[in-house]
């Protein structure tokens, strides 16, 4: 009978709502770019600058990037109405494996619907009871759920912490009754969203040397922009031959519709096309997103300026905001952490600069350590330097009438 947990939930829904962590949705009505019209449900949609996409590299509402995917829709049509191995797939979706292996220097590429569903997949197919998994603890909720569809062992090491990596993998060494696990991966994302700091990829790529464990990074944050070619956070680091999975979303600095991807050495491919079961078991992306996210790539690919200005914007707000004795999380990623520690502060400082015309969003308990509230900041190569002025500004004025 649905009465009976009508009321549970009402009454939990209003448990979320009085804990102040209930999660309400804006709507916009324009496309996502640096300036939108947005608005609270049932409220009028207002001219805002926007802080808080993924799109990085503002490729979101590229005109260039539409015209792809109309020319799809009218080439190749809407859907494809089916999974690949009962009836195949578009020459398209062939063509975007073999660019993204191209793109990160791999061996083969495997897509999948979102990165959520890549990082359900992965697991499960390659690693069993006799494996050993070693994650970091701030890794992305798709990863802690996709290791937890595998039977393998798990272990978790602090944030970023080499130490502590390194007690794990002695832990899976004392595996199958000392034997040690039969496979070992030790698995990071490229790019902890919530700080924007950068996992320690070389570090990690020595232990995992050391201790003959495989290394997968997902780098859904950084793919497409960091490292000179944009091929993401091993690039960086310098470790690009030295991982041996990447997984990735199209959803954020890649055109931002939707699609991820495993994309690693060809046999680690080829067994996840015979097994994943997110891929086995869901319909293939639509052919007009694949041919926009190819041109995506194309358009990163061939081009070094939509990188340069977003990291010159990312510079420029760090400097204007610490000249206005803001306090920053410091980095090197376009995600910049406005640091206020107390979460109401921070909630109404947001709520004041919207009311200024600047789209930022607050992060506290749970979602961040307690008294470590913070504002982040998303800069795109959208944003212009009155857009990014804007910010500033009316930082400084929500500050002021919040803090006095
Ligand atoms: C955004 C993100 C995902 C999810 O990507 P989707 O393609 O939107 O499912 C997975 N992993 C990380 C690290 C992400 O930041």
């Amino acid at each position: 009978m649905y009465t009976d947990l009508k009321d549970q939930l009402a009454a939990e829904l209003a448990e979320i709502e009085t804990a102040g962590l209930y999660k309400h949705e804006r709507h916009i009505d324009s496309p996502q770019s640096a300036r939108i019209k947005a608005g609270p449900l049932g409220g009028a949609a207002e001219d805002v600058v926007n802080f808080c996409a993924n799109n990085y590299l503002g490729l979101a509402d590229d005109p260039r990037i539409v015209a792809a995917a109309k020319q799809a829709l009218d080439e190749r049509g809407f859907g494809m109405a089916s999974v690949r191995f009962i009836c195949g797939a578009q020459d398209l979706h062939f063509a975007l494996e073999r660019k993204v292996s191209e793109f990160l220097g791999t061996e083969d590429t495997i897509l999948f619907s979102s990165c959520f569903d890549a990082n359900g997949g992965v697991f499960e197919s390659l690693f069993g009871a006799q494996d050993a998994i070693i994650s970091d603890a701030l890794n992305h909720a798709s990863i802690i759920d996709g290791i937890r569809l595998s039977k393998a062992a798990r272990f978790r090491y602090a944030n970023r912490d080499l130490a502590d990596l390194e007690v794990q993998l002695q832990a899976a060494a004392q595996l199958n009754d000392g034997a040690g696990a039969r496979r070992t991966i030790i698995v990071t994302d490229g790019v902890f969203s919530m700080d924007g700091y950068l996992a320690p990829l070389e570090g990690i790529c020595d232990l995992a040397e050391r201790y003959g464990a495989l290394v997968m990074v997902d780098d859904s944050h950084a793919v497409g922009f960091m490292g000179e070619t944009g091929a993401g956070t091993p690039e960086h680091a310098g470790v690009s031959e030295r991982v041996d999975i990447y997984t990735g979303t199209f959803g954020k600095a890649l055109g931002g519709a939707s699609g991820g991807y495993v994309s690693a050495r060809a046999e680690i491919v080829a067994m996840l096309r015979q097994k994943a079961r997110p891929y086995l078991f869901s319909n293939s992306l639509a052919p007009s997103i694949v041919a926009a996210t190819l041109t995506a790539l194309d358009l990163v690919k061939d081009s070094g300026e939509l990188r340069e200005r977003l990291f010159s914007n990312a510079g420029y707000f760090r400097s204007r905001m610490e000249q206005e004795g803001f306090d920053l999380l410091e980095g090197e990623h376009a995600i910049v952490p406005v640091m206020f520690g107390d979460a109401v502060v921070a909630s109404k400082i947001a709520a004041q600069m919207l009311e200024r015309g600047v789209f930022v969003t607050a992060f506290s308990f749970p979602v961040v350590p307690k008294e470590t509230a913070r504002i982040r900041v998303q800069l795109s190569a959208a944003h212009t330097r009155e857009d990014i002025d804007a910010a500033v500004e009316a930082f400084v004025a929500s500050r002021a009438a919040v803090l006095g």
